[in-house]
């Protein structure tokens, strides 16, 4: 059975794009059959991958879901692209911008998207959705269609009104359509361990929200190199394979792996 997690925070540049890549091909490196979700219209993830210029695709996450709009069938490759690190991946451009304002009027319009991963997801292990930094309906949309959802945070400074937000749209969709709908955890990134400010945001997060959620015992460090892969279109593991970036990125995809069972120990080593 495939698992389906987004990777949101409506919060802007908090690494959500470079952790769907990496945590995606995280996975594969570790044998699993993974599909990647671009669902912002930025197309950052594509691009990311490599992909370049997105605007000329001709099938993209748009089309599939305009098609699921109109309730036509979508078959189970259409529009996935292959990545040399044995990823797939369905794309997006700026068509998808329109899709906020076409939901409005739409039948069961939180679904679109869920309907669209349903037709493709049986051919996978996991499914990652990067989502789209604002709490609007593709957000939503990734969150009715997804099991589990990964917030990365950023170190930087303490994100506690933003999260509380998201968390309380989390709530929403769970209590009314999405039941089954977890938190996979809250993903600390650009963590620069040298200052004491992202050590306390750090230690904060974990006081605060360790004891409902858990926070993963992984770190992404502040990386330049980890900065530099969305523009050679590979991943942390091809791109700098010994580096700390990469390293991280390995931990955090066995933490997924595991299901918290590491998270859970640290939670009480943390508490203590
Ligand atoms: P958006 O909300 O715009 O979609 P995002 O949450 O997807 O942004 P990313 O695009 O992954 O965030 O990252 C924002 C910027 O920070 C990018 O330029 C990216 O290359 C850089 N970045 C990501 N992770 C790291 C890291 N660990 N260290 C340093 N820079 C990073
Ligand atoms: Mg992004």
């Amino acid at each position: 059975m495939s698992k389906v997690i987004a990777i949101a925070n409506q919060k802007g540049g908090v690494g959500k794009t470079t952790t769907t890549a990496n945590l995606g091909i995280g996975l594969v490196n570790e044998g699993k059959k993974v599909l990647l979700i671009d669902c912002d219209a930025q197309g950052s993830l594509t691009e990311s991958l490599g992909f370049d210029n997105p605007d000329n695709f001709e099938t993209t996450l748009s089309t599939l879901m305009q098609k699921s709009i109109q309730d036509l069938p979508i078959s189970k490759d259409e529009g996935i692209l292959h990545h040399a690190e044995g990823v797939d991946l369905i794309p997006a451009n700026i068509e998808l911008s329109g899709m906020e304002t076409a939901l409005v009027n739409t039948m069961s319009r939180e679904r679109v998207l869920k309907n669209c991963v349903d037709s493709v997801k049986d051919n996978y292990d996991y499914v990652l959705i990067d989502c789209t930094p604002s709490l609007g309906m593709l957000t939503i949309n990734s969150l009715v269609a997804a099991d589990e959802v990964i917030i990365p945070v950023q170190a930087h400074y303490l994100p506690a009104k933003g999260l509380e937000q998201l968390l309380t749209t989390i709530g929403r969709v769970k209590k009314h359509i999405n039941p089954d709908l977890k938190i996979g955890g809250i993903l600390l990134t650009m963590v620069d361990s040298r200052t004491n400010l992202a050590q306390s945001v750090s230690r904060q997060i974990r006081l605060n929200f360790s004891k409902n959620i858990t926070v993963y015992k992984t770190e992404i460090p502040l990386s330049t190199k980890a900065a530099e892969t969305s523009a050679v279109g590979k991943s942390v593991y091809t791109y700098d394979k010994r580096g700390k970036a990469a390293e991280a990125y390995r931990n955090l995809t066995k933490e997924v792996l595991e299901g918290g069972k590491q998270r859970n120990k640290h939670r009480s080593e943390i508490i203590r």
